[in-house]
């Protein structure tokens, strides 16, 4: 199932850096140094690096294709997005101290702007989500089942509506290229053990009760989003990983658009990855390659996670 990995060229040469992995959007790197010279060495390099370079590309994944064109700026925005609120976050993640200052020296200027140099984690194959509102693939299973993913759900809810309380609903990290897959809190044990399940949740709904209030200062609201975490690998402690809180990994809506529309449907202003979704379901029945993406949704994409970075970093 590999049809769907971006070749490795896709990836820039970063002189002292060893490209060793690219997902849909990010290409990771490990210091060159870290590298060992014994050829028939077949561990990953990943692995074995302490640190890794996480840069963003301005590719654009959606229903796990990724799309062409890309979004120009889109890598740029989402590590702004997400060194943003690792700031604002007050738990443990992966950047290395001194990011902006003594890091940000260590980033090759070829991809500044759009690289976090982070330390490298074992990450658990946990896709921490938490929704807020019911919409997406929740909104789906609950006209089915009244439940989101197993939950039950009261009766009545529509497409959009607030939730009476955010729940937990994570997902099992597929391997490269794979389809993620939504499994139960109980299944979550099996993977990582009682006791980081229970603080995968724990972490999970705090940062979101928290990201959910600063976003509303900001007059947005987050919907839902998608957490992943590691272990730190002298201390044990769990770090927060990845993208954090960005319009890849989250559904933010505008909050005046949702208190004041005429319908359920128009209440969703989204600033984030909807609008390709939406208009690739109108324009794409999902089987084979998915189509280019018109100039106009491409602009409008782009401008949509500009104001969503300037409306949370304003103030
Ligand atoms: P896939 O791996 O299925 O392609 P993806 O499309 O989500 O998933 P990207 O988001 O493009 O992949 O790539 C980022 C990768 O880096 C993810 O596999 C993520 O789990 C991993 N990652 C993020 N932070 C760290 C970290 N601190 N240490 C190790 N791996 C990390
Ligand atoms: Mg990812």
């Amino acid at each position: 199932t590999n049809e769907t990995q971006p070749s490795a060229s896709s990836a820039v040469e970063l002189p002292g850096w060893t490209h060793v992995y690219s997902g849909k959007v990010r290409d990771l790197y490990v210091p060159t140094s870290s590298m060992t010279d014994d050829d028939s060495w077949t561990g990953d390099p990943l692995a074995a690096s302490p640190e890794v370079l996480v840069v963003a590309s301005d590719r654009v994944s959606a229903f796990d294709h990724v799309l062409e064109p890309g979004i120009p700026g889109k890598g740029e925005l989402l590590t702004t997005l997400s060194l943003w609120w690792f700031d604002q976050l007050q738990v443990p993640n992966h950047l290395i101290a001194d990011h902006g200052l003594d890091g940000a020296s260590r980033i090759p200027a070829a991809v500044a702007g759009r690289a976090m140099l982070v330390r490298t984690l074992d990450m658990f194959p946990v896709e921490c989500v938490v929704r807020g509102y019911l919409t997406g693939s929740g909104w789906k299973e609950y006209q089915a089942s009244q439940t989101v993913c197993g939950i039950p759900l009261p009766a009545g809810l529509t497409n959009g509506d607030r939730l009476p309380e955010p729940i937990y609903t994570p997902a099992w990290k597929a391997p490269m290229g794979e389809h993620d897959e939504n499994i139960s809190y109980e299944r979550t044990v099996e993977l990582v053990g009682a006791d980081v399940a229970t603080e995968l949740r724990a972490l999970s709904l705090q940062i979101f009760a928290d990201a959910s209030a600063i976003a509303e200062a900001h007059g947005l609201i987050l919907a839902d989003t998608k957490f992943e975490f590691g272990a730190d690998r002298e201390t044990g402690v769990i770090r927060l990983g990845d993208e954090v809180l960005t319009s890849d990994s989250s559904r933010y809506w505008d909050g005046e658009t949702y208190a004041t529309a005429a319908t359920p449907e128009a209440r969703m202003a989204s600033f984030d990855k909807q609008i390709v979704r939406d208009w690739l379901a109108t324009n794409w029945d999902q089987q084979g390659t998915p189509p280019e993406l018109p100039a106009e949704i491409v602009e409008q994409t782009a401008a949509r996670y500009r104001e969503l970075l300037g409306r949370l970093t304003a103030l």
